[in-house]
């Protein structure tokens, strides 16, 4: 394919109506790396609830002493307060043009709750077209999974996701390599905390990725695989998606 063609490609992708996007996937499998490369890619906002909730925390603000605890115990913030904070985000004109939800929907309620949203809201243009929320869950095994948590440093100053575990190591150990920031370890992410995590994610989100699969609704992504093999299946079935 010629550079202009790629070229081509990329500018369309930034201006067509995408999704709405759902990543979904247990802790450590890869949501919040892969939001970001697929907002790049088409040029729409990742929402990442578990973000705005840490920036409520160091805000100090009421929704951050609230969550604050919870989070720290690896427990779910209640779906109230997480569907109201989605409900003002979504109100935000970068929205317009699509979004991908990262670690939202959570739980059956929250599913059922952003069907009705999305819908009276008008992101979709006709009814038939609810058929454009494009939800894809990332598979990775267990055991995988627990490495994964325990290796992952976040950038502090532009988030970038490393992980001291696996092959998107820093190239310093310990330093971002966008910023030379010194990259920090998720108080969430303790062995103690990351079992509780996974415990909740098996009780209370599997049963919700099931209400996805028998809607028909489920796009799902091995991700063990490469960054831009995940990447690339996701942006396809997302195109997929849009022209259904
Ligand atoms: P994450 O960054 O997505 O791993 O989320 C970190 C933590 O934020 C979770 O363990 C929950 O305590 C809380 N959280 C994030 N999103 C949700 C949600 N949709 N519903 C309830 N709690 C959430």
């Amino acid at each position: 394919m010629s550079t202009e063609t790629i070229t081509v490609q990329a500018t369309k992708a930034k201006e067509t109506v995408v999704g709405p996007v759902v990543l979904l996937g247990p802790p450590g499998a890869g949501k919040g790396t892969q939001a970001k490369r697929i907002s790049a890619h088409f040029g729409i906002p990742q929402i990442s609830t578990g973000d705005i909730l840490r920036d409520n925390i160091n805000q100090g603000t009421e929704l951050g002493k609230q969550a604050g605890v919870l989070m720290e115990r690896g427990e779910l913030v209640p779906d109230e307060l997480v569907q109201q904070m989605v409900t003002d985000r979504l109100a935000k004109p970068d929205c317009a043009r699509g979004f991908i939800l990262d670690g939202f929907p959570r739980t059956v309620k929250q599913a059922e709750w952003l069907d009705k949203h999305l819908a009276k809201n008008h992101f979709f243009e006709t009814d038939t077209s609810c058929k454009r929320l494009v939800v894809i869950q990332l598979t990775v095994e267990y055991t995988k999974l627990l490495g994964r948590l325990t290796g992952r440093r976040t950038c502090p100053v532009c988030g970038h996701i490393y992980n001291a575990n696996t092959s998107q190591r820093a190239k310093v150990e310990g330093i971002c390599d966008v910023d030379g920031a010194t990259l920090v370890t998720r108080k969430d992410d303790r062995d103690d905390v990351i079992s509780q995590r996974l415990k909740n994610y098996r009780r209370q989100t599997l049963p919700m990725v099931n209400y996805y699969a028998r809607k028909n609704r489920l796009v799902e992504i091995d991700g063990a695989a490469d960054l831009e093999v995940i990447t690339a299946a996701a942006v396809k079935a997302i195109e997929n998606g849009n022209r259904l």
